[in-house]
């Protein structure tokens, strides 16, 4: 399905729909097993990067089979989209569009306003022929994510969100509120030191409330949103990981995004983090493992534990089935 009826709930009812990407089966199978166990709609979403690294057709198909699976898993009607993250070009939004995905994102926002404008309105046009819905971005996140890079952030302007989404015809827009791709989402300056813990400098709520109010109930987007839980990290360094200050977005911040127009959030680094801790832990413990299964499933499980919490206890998207 696409965002449309998905994201009028979501804005309406004060919660978020996690988005996660994903590149293996494992991945996958985590995001649909989290999902039905808490009745929540989720997007799944494919990067660029994962399309390169997995192959474009395997990973649809594997989405595919999400449905499937979540149905055999009891779920009669689930409510998944198939998202592309951060499509660069028309191209590969429209290979997306005529290859089965019911939502694409156009990331113009490199780009200056005018071009951003007329490429996100190329693909808006084309894609609203096949209901497939489009998310667009303004501002520019800091971070690296797979080929998404940028050293510095700019935030949203406000003064720009009506006329962007009235021209473009977007379905949600991301913005940019201090957010950041990666795990690494600020340095050690950047942050206050609060009883031992490093905290970093909170969300723009200003400009998401003011974005607000010029757009009221428009969907809004947040990338870069994983909060790097410590226990992930130390664990990677415990067991001959090397990760130094691995900083994200206190879940607080983004429980309280998920009560406003801010409708989709996106996680990728926390399900990378949650993987690799769980295989660095069971090959540390079990050196004559050699199995890939071995390992995958306790990483499976770890993922699986992540989307939950994150579902029940951050986005709050948890028995929002339409049909349960
Ligand atoms: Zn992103």
């Amino acid at each position: 399905m696409n965002t449309r009826e998905m994201f009028k709930r979501a804005v309406a009812g004060g919660y978020a729909i996690p988005a996660f990407n994903f590149n293996t089966m494992e991945q996958m199978q985590a995001i649909v097993m989290a999902a039905v166990e808490t009745k929540s709609p989720v997007i799944m979403q494919v990067s660029k990067g994962a399309r390169n690294y997995a192959n474009g057709t395997i990973l649809r198909n594997l989405a595919k089979g999400a449905v499937e699976y979540a149905k055999e898993l009891g779920c009669e009607h689930p409510e998944i989209v198939l998202h592309l993250d951060h499509g660069d070009t028309f191209e590969l939004c429209k290979d997306c569009i005529d290859n089965g995905f019911s939502s694409v994102m156009i990331d113009g926002s490199s780009l200056p306003y005018e071009e951003n404008i007329a490429l996100a309105k190329k693909v808006v046009d084309y894609a609203h022929q096949f209901d497939v819905t489009v998310e667009a971005e303004l501002g520019v996140l800091a971070g690296v994510e797979d080929e998404v890079a940028a050293a510095e952030s700019h935030y949203t302007k406000p003064e720009e969100v009506i006329d962007f989404s009235t021209r473009t015809g977007c379905d949600s827009l991301a913005i940019s509120i201090g957010t950041s791709h990666g795990a690494h989402k600020f340095t050690p300056e950047q942050c206050t030191l609060v009883n031992g813990v490093l905290v970093p400098p909170p969300l723009a709520f200003d400009i998401l409330h003011e974005i607000e109010k010029k757009l009221p109930g428009f969907p809004i987007v947040l990338h870069g949103s994983s909060s790097v839980p410590m226990e992930e990290v130390n664990t990677i360094n415990k067991y001959g990981g090397h990760l130094e200050a691995a900083i994200g977005i206190p879940e607080e911040q983004l429980r309280e995004a998920s009560k406003s127009a801010v409708c989709k959030i996106n996680i990728d680094s926390d399900s990378r983090l949650a993987m690799t801790a769980a295989i660095r832990k069971h090959l540390a413990e079990h050196p004559g493992d050699f199995d890939p299964r071995q390992y995958l499933k306790p990483a499976r499980e770890n993922m699986k534990k992540m989307y939950i919490h994150k579902i029940v206890n951050v986005l709050g998207s948890d028995g929002k089935l339409a049909q349960q």
